[in-house]
């Protein structure tokens, strides 16, 4: 039985686990050259299983931006002041990512790509505002499924946040950084399906 006062250990913001189980230590870092922002829904901070914080710890050239925080909306217009901003999200009209998408379109800023971080429902409602003010969408080919997963999400198709950005990383010809990201996802998903006395194929 579970003593009720025992008192568990915080969780790491690099990779979600408990701070006795951290495994930050085998995780590579890696310079990428196009930015990332990992726009988290703010309830996925406190899930182990989330993926966005395992982006921002690998890729150097990343941030991660709370979504939902009390007095604190997300400052797009501030974004917009920095990059060319470029939402991944799969709209119709979305434009499919390849490695000249971003370079083809002469932007005046650095591109950055937006990636959403939370529940499908969450990520349409994130879309939407940013669709209201006019900023690029981009999206993968619809030929890609997930092939890990750490929650059903209901949809084969639905990649989990990092799955999406290590796809984005391929598709824009940034492959070793792609390669370092999925190493590092493939431990991320064996070390939580180990804990849950699963093995991983
Ligand atoms: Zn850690």
């Amino acid at each position: 039985m579970r003593c009720p006062n025992r008192i568990l250990p915080p969780r790491c913001s690099g990779c979600g686990f408990r701070e006795n189980m951290c495994m930050c230590e085998l995780f590579a870092q890696t310079q990428n050259e196009t930015h990332v922002i990992v726009l988290q829904q703010k309830i996925e901070s406190y899930k182990p299983s989330n993926t966005g914080r395992i982006v921002h710890r690998v890729l150097k050239n990343s941030e991660l931006i709370l979504r939902g925080e009390k007095n604190h909306p997300v400052d797009i217009c501030e974004l917009q002041s920095r990059y060319h901003l470029a939402a991944l999200y799969p709209y119709p009209d979305s434009l499919v990512l390849s490695p000249s998408l971003l370079s083809d379109l002469s932007l005046k800023l650095p591109p950055a790509l937006i990636v959403f971080d939370g529940t499908w429902q969450q990520g349409s409602r994130m879309a939407k505002q940013l669709r209201d003010k006019g900023i690029l969408f981009v999206k993968l080919p619809d030929r890609i499924h997930r092939t890990y997963w750490l929650r059903d999400s209901g949809a084969d198709n639905h990649l989990s946040t990092c799955e999406t950005v290590i796809q984005s990383l391929y598709l824009l010809g940034e492959t070793e950084q792609a390669k370092v990201l999925e190493h590092v996802f493939q431990l991320f998903v064996q070390k939580h399906l180990k804990l849950r006395g699963k093995d991983i194929h």
